[in-house]
């Protein structure tokens, strides 16, 4: 274990992070890496309990207390080793997960809970400077089995990469012109630079996956095409069909979809052209962001190094409580209210609030307005407080509300496949759908989730279908590891 008396002696420390003034003016992550020392001090807090309870927090079931005693030691490569055991990219999850580890971490009882996170990640950067995490893992043994993989997203890439190392013929398939998913074009680069991604691609293409973008499976492949060519077919299609707003004014310009603001942003990063006609941007505007969540959050941040005059993010829940409520107790994970560093760089915040409808300027064709009435929760509904109705100036209204499915449509029906009422693609434990040899991963099967999950979804996918195929998944995974 760690230092015995390490939570004793030393206090919870948490990365910082670059001035807000200076983080606006870029898109550049604004976490201030912690220096190795720092680390080693937060990693011997960790008591290695009896029952650590941070490992079943963490969807991958990441080891903590082993890879937290490795780095209080200085056994950096042993760390490494145990951390890649049971997570393909630590360097994302490091970034952008919300680490339901610390939530359930024994410390967090009194609040305090080990920076896992940031050792975490610490772990990764380390292995990415040596070059040990980004060399390439080449099975020794090939199976003959070809896989098609849908979908480049976390699931997609972590089910890509375990079944390529067992030794199968894999090819990813990606309707967008870059892979990635939502790790390319969804999450913002001042929360994660997109070049981790693009040297784990670059690992994986080295370890024999072949990538090929600009493919619309459904569309310029069928599904029936790819299930003949290959062995096994693994669906990580995402779920990014947006939930919308019904009312008056949805039609007016300056409405849109929280995702098509958020993907032109990180493609004029990656240094692509957005054409004047179709750029959606918040410079000189009063933004209103619709929806409290990861998505919602990501849009102010986006609006505020555009430029905006002011930022409004409207939530229909109740503000949340600060601390946990006695229904709530450690470890399940804290229903508190989140402050994320976006609305730490300024953000009206207005909770219970229901959005009626959007008024035209003067032209009738552009918004100015938005109308919205305060609600509150009366038997699980939602009721709107009589006399409560107000208007917020809006010139620009981002629909975060959070996503209802997969756009599965053509895909689904050309394959039969069996959709739950929420229109996810039904499969058991092992991922495996109402067609034979079509599996699914990721929140194409339970709905917009977490990267983590996509990623521990996508190894246990490609377990089950290394196991079908026939492979010996452990000997070949151990001797293409080892
Ligand atoms: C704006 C935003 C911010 C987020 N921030 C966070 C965060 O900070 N932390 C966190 O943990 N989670 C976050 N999430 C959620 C997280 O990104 C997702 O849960 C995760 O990416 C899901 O992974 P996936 O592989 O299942 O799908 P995706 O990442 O959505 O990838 C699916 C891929 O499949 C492709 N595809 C779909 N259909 C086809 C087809 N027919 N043919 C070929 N390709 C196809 C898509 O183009 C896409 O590239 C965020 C989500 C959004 C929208
Ligand atoms: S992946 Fe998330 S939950 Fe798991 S150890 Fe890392 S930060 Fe914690």
């Amino acid at each position: 274990m760690a230092d015995p008396k390490g939570f004793l002696k030393v206090d919870r420390r948490e990365h910082a992070e670059r001035p807000v003034a200076e983080r606006l003016a870029d898109y550049r992550e604004l976490v201030l890496e912690p220096e190795p020392p720092v680390v080693r001090a937060q990693a011997s807090r960790c008591m290695d309990c009896g029952i650590p309870f941070c490992h079943q927090g963490c969807p991958l079931g990441n080891v903590i207390p082993e890879w937290n005693d490795l780095v209080w030691r200085g056994k950096e490569e042993e760390a490494e080793a145990v951390l890649y055991a049971t997570n393909n990219f630590p360097e994302v999850t490091g970034r952008v997960c919300p680490a339901p580890c610390e939530a359930s971490c024994v410390l967090a009882i009194d609040g305090v809970p080990v920076t896992i996170k940031d050792v975490e990640r610490t772990i990764a950067r380390t292995s990415f400077e040596s070059g040990r995490g980004l060399a390439p893992v080449r099975a020794r043994v090939r199976s003959g089995k070809r896989v098609a993989v849908v979908g480049s997203g976390p699931a997609g890439l972590a089910c890509a990469q375990q079944l390529a190392r067992a030794g199968h013929e894999v090819t990813v398939y990606e309707r967008d012109d870059r892979i990635g998913g939502l790790l390319r074009y969804g999450i913002p680069d001042f929360k994660m630079e997109k070049e981790i991604v693009d040297l784990r691609v670059a690992q994986m293409a080295a370890e024999g996956v072949v990538f090929r973008t600009g493919v619309d499976v459904g569309g310029d492949v069928t599904g029936g095409e790819l299930r003949a060519s290959n062995d096994a077919v693994v669906l990580c299609l995402g779920a990014r069909v947006p939930r919308d707003l019904a009312g008056p004014g949805r039609d007016l310009a300056g409405v849109h979809f929280a995702m098509d603001f958020l993907v032109q942003q990180n493609r004029r990063v990656a240094g692509d052209v957005v054409p004047d006609a179709e750029a959606i941007l918040a410079a000189g505007k009063h933004v209103v962001v619709i929806g409290g969540g990861d998505t919602g959050s990501d849009c102010i941040g986006t609006s505020n190094r555009q430029g905006a005059l002011s930022v409004t993010n409207l939530e229909l829940m109740p503000k949340p409580p600060l601390v946990r409520m006695p229904d709530n107790p450690w470890p399940a994970w804290p229903l508190v209210l989140r402050t994320s560093s976006s609305h730490e760089e300024g953000c009206a915040r207005e909770f219970a609030v229901m959005t009626r409808g959007f008024v035209a300027d003067a032209s009738g064709t552009k918004v100015s307005k938005l109308t919205a009435v305060r609600v509150e929760l009366a038997g699980g509904q939602v009721r709107e407080v009589p006399g409560s109705a107000f208007d917020i100036p809006c010139d620009l209204a981002l629909l975060a509300m959070g996503f209802t499915g997969p756009e599965t449509t053509g895909l689904a029906t050309e394959l039969g496949l069996a959709l739950d009422p929420r229109g996810n693609i039904v499969s058991d434990a092992a991922g495996r759908t109402n067609v034979p040899g079509v599996y699914v991963a990721g929140d194409a099967s339970r709905g917009q989730s977490l990267v983590v999950w996509a990623i521990a979804d996508g190894r246990r996918v490609a377990a089950a279908v290394d196991t079908a195929l026939e492979a010996s998944r452990k000997g070949r995974h151990l001797a293409a590891t080892g």
